[in-house]
């Protein structure tokens, strides 16, 4: 469906729920940064103390997976909040940021390599 469905038809549908709540009135730009670095937090707390394998187990499983997509979804809910309170331009933000990125992050510099772009000159 990611390949199918637009980021307005998302946002369309976000604000049609939000709004049949009346809950614009919550939806400040602070609030919903936060909530959306919590649900980012829960999506961490499926992962916590689990090992390498334990991940991998996770990540292969039905159950895994089921919560994994849940917390994903509410990460990205807040987000088309966000921006729909903010009047952010998701699209056009995600496109600027790669072209940012392609600079801080050659592909000559950073292939294979894990090094923030302040650390890629040296060995
Ligand atoms: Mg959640």
């Amino acid at each position: 469906m990611d390949a199918t469905t637009t980021v307005q038809a998302l946002r369309d549908k976000a604000r049609a729920f939000r709004d049949a709540r009346n809950w614009a009135q919550f939806h400040d730009p602070k609030n919903l940064a936060a909530a959306l670095s919590i649900e980012a937090a829960e999506l961490q707390e499926v992962f916590l103390w689990k090992n390498k394998d334990e991940v991998a187990a996770l990540v292969a499983s039905e159950a895994g997976r089921a919560k994994l997509r849940e917390e994903a979804a509410d990460v990205f809910l807040f987000l088309l909040h966000f921006a729909e309170s903010t009047g952010l331009d998701l699209s056009s933000a995600v496109e600027d940021k790669l072209r940012v990125n392609e600079r801080k992050y050659p592909v000559e510099k950073s292939y294979n390599s894990h090094r923030k772009y302040d650390e890629l000159g040296q060995k």
